[in-house]
């Protein structure tokens, strides 16, 4: 049996397949490449290009290949986007979804692990999250994250396609040997916004508001390696074949950096000079943003290992420094 990765050649998407593939799974990528890119994906997985939307190439996929599960990274990601123009989030990412979830009804697909995200919490109450904690997403990206949830709880009654649910903090790094990485169009990410300013393709980074309630002033966020998020999904993975029952699990390190300290890591880490800009507060930026990831340890056994901002720095810097321009060539 298959495992499909829908979004594979993303940024999280292709590190999922390329771990799958180290565990020996044979692994089907489907991407529209409207954000992916075609060398993110894995040599040795199978390739479709095409859109979730579009449900008869979604059935050709499916009465092609003999999947048995699915991991679902096809979504757009940007909060400020989303604020702009919400109805492609709910066009791409939910009406998406719903078009997946027939799909796998059709064809009784049992398992999909499914990409959410701490923007489904909206301003938290008290750090760190727990699952348990309100849901009030403040962007319609957020929105779009829970209603998928949603979803996938009611198809799960109805159809018993279960799922896990796993709702990311700060993702950063990139695979240790470096073959993959991350590169959104635009960049809006603090990590690599840092390293390209490492790299001279910024002038400067601008710091988003100094005036936050926090110990420097600056906002904190919990980073999380990709690939200590990969693992989640591999025991997620394990844990739906194995009989798992549908569970939402937040996917952190339980710890807070604030912008200021990644600054200061990133400019020891690439020895170059990071030159900043104070700018106001960035619209709905929470001033801090630490997950419990308790829950996945305890269900799932999950053991972060890359878990220091140094490594995940390192790691990210590694593909950065030796692909300065990214995925193209020309940009
Ligand atoms: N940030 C910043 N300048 C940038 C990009 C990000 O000061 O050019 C800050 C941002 O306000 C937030 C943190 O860095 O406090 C992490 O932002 P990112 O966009 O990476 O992730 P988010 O927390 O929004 O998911």
């Amino acid at each position: 049996m298959s495992v499909l990765v829908l979004g594979g050649a993303g940024y999280i998407g292709s590190h999922a397949v390329y771990q799958l593939i180290d565990q020996s799974e044979d692994v089907i990528v489907v991407d529209n490449l409207e954000t992916g890119h075609k060398e993110a994906v894995h040599p040795k997985a199978i390739f479709y290009e095409g859109d979730i939307r579009h449900i008869e190439f979604l059935r050709t996929v499916f009465k092609k290949e003999s999947i048995d599960a699915v991991l679902h990274f096809a979504a757009n990601s940007l909060v400020g986007e989303s604020v702009e123009k919400p109805l492609k989030y709910f066009e791409n990412n939910v009406y998406g979804t719903q078009i997946l979830l027939q799909v796998l009804t059709e064809f009784k697909v049992k398992n999909m692990i499914f990409s959410s995200t701490a923007a489904t919490y909206g301003e938290p109450v008290s750090v760190p999250i727990k699952e348990t904690m309100p849901t009030n997403p403040t962007s319609p990206y957020g929105e779009t994250k829970r209603m998928m949830e949603k979803i996938m709880k009611w198809t799960e009654q109805a159809h018993g396609i279960q799922y896990v649910s796993l709702r990311y903090f700060n993702v950063a790094g990139a695979r240790e040997s470096a073959e993959i990485g991350e590169d959104h169009r635009p960049e809006t990410h603090l990590v690599p916004i840092l390293l390209q300013t490492a790299l001279g393709r910024r002038p400067h980074i601008i710091m988003f508001g100094e005036d936050y309630d926090t110990p420097d002033g600056t906002c904190i966020r919990d980073y999380i390696h990709v690939e200590d998020l990969i693992d989640a999904h591999l025991l997620a993975l394990k844990y739906l074949r194995e009989g798992g029952k549908s569970t939402i699990l937040n996917l952190g390190s339980n710890r807070g950096f604030s912008v200021k300290e990644m600054i200061e890591a990133a400019r020891r880490i690439t020895g170059r000079e990071i030159p900043v800009k104070n700018g106001p507060r960035r619209a709905g930026d929470p001033s801090i943003l630490i997950a419990s990831s308790e829950k996945a340890r305890h269900v799932l056994g999950w053991n972060p290992t890359r878990t220091s901002v140094s490594k995940m720095i390192q790691d990210a810097w590694n593909w950065h420094s030796t692909h300065p321009k990214g995925y193209e060539k020309d940009v």
